[in-house]
């Protein structure tokens, strides 16, 4: 994968950062997309640090102006860019009767109409290159989580976004699949714990008794994911939800 140029967005902290290093380490050049580029500039440093080639730059993805401008510099700064992981994300859980129209819209926001226009931005360096690899994050609160109707609406959509993909690119030799995570230890999902009043640890305990490999998952177990779907070697999985949760369910 030498010299090919990946997105990742979300890629300050948690499963973002550990799959921009993971993609720097299989060979990728790296775009480290977050809301503000010196955001991005510790996960830049630590892939410099292991030899990759990173660049940190700062959007909204939810913002088609700010999208469109950081893709084109991008790909003036970095290359082409040829794949992209869609993995900003935010959580504002509620149950239905308390959430608010900023909760709903804000979520729909970032995950959908971030990914969608990060998508098209993106895609025209693939069709050009005749290469591409697009992965979405979903989540397996898509199948229904209560307190998470704005965030499951918007993973469950995120699903038919990637078959759409799929189908609409594969002849240019783009491929598009979703990951859908369970429980991976992040600052969102520490922030879920605080939410609903409990201690990290016994949290992380019990969430983990309830999942068949006996553990919670780390940021590495999805950047592991996203570096099977980006392989040369994966053309010919396209349009596929594959649930990473340490067990057949979430
Ligand atoms: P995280 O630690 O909260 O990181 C998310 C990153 O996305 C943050 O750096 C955040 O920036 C950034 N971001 C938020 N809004 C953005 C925007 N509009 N434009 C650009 N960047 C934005 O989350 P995570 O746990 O690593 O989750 C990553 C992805 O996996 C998300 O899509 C999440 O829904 C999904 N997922 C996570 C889990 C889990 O258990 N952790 C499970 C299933 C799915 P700020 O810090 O500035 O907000």
């Amino acid at each position: 994968m030498t010299g090919r140029v990946a997105i990742v967005t979300g890629a300050a902290r948690g499963i973002g950062a550990a799959t921009a290093q993971r993609l720097a380490a299989d060979g990728f050049a790296v775009a480290v997309l977050d809301l503000s580029e010196s955001d991005a500039k510790d996960t830049v440093t630590a892939i410099e640090a292991a030899g990759g080639r990173a660049l940190a730059v700062g959007a909204d993805v939810g913002d088609a102006e700010q999208v469109q401008a950081v893709v084109d510099r991008i790909a003036a700064e970095l290359g082409p860019p040829v794949v992209l992981v869609n993995n900003a994300g935010v959580t504002r859980d509620n149950l239905l009767f308390k959430m608010t129209d900023e909760d709903w819209d804000l979520v729909m926001h970032v995950h959908l109409r971030g990914s969608f226009l990060m998508t098209r931005a993106a895609q025209k360096h693939m069709i050009e290159a005749q290469w591409g690899r697009i992965v979405n994050l979903s989540s397996t609160s898509a199948l229904g989580n209560r307190g998470q109707a704005n965030y499951a609406t918007a993973k469950a959509g995120l699903q038919g976004f990637t078959k759409t993909l799929a189908i609409e690119l594969g002849k240019f030799g783009v491929t598009a699949n979703a990951i859908a995570p369970g429980f991976i230890v992040t600052d969102m999902t520490k922030a879920t714990a605080a939410r609903i009043g409990q201690e990290w640890e016994p949290y992380v305990a019990a969430r983990a008794a309830a999942i068949p490999v006996a553990r919670a998952g780390r940021p590495e177990d999805i950047a592991h994911t996203v570096s099977f779907l980006v392989s040369e070697g994966a053309g010919f999985v396209s349009g596929q939800v594959l649930y990473v949760a340490g067990g057949p369910r979430a």
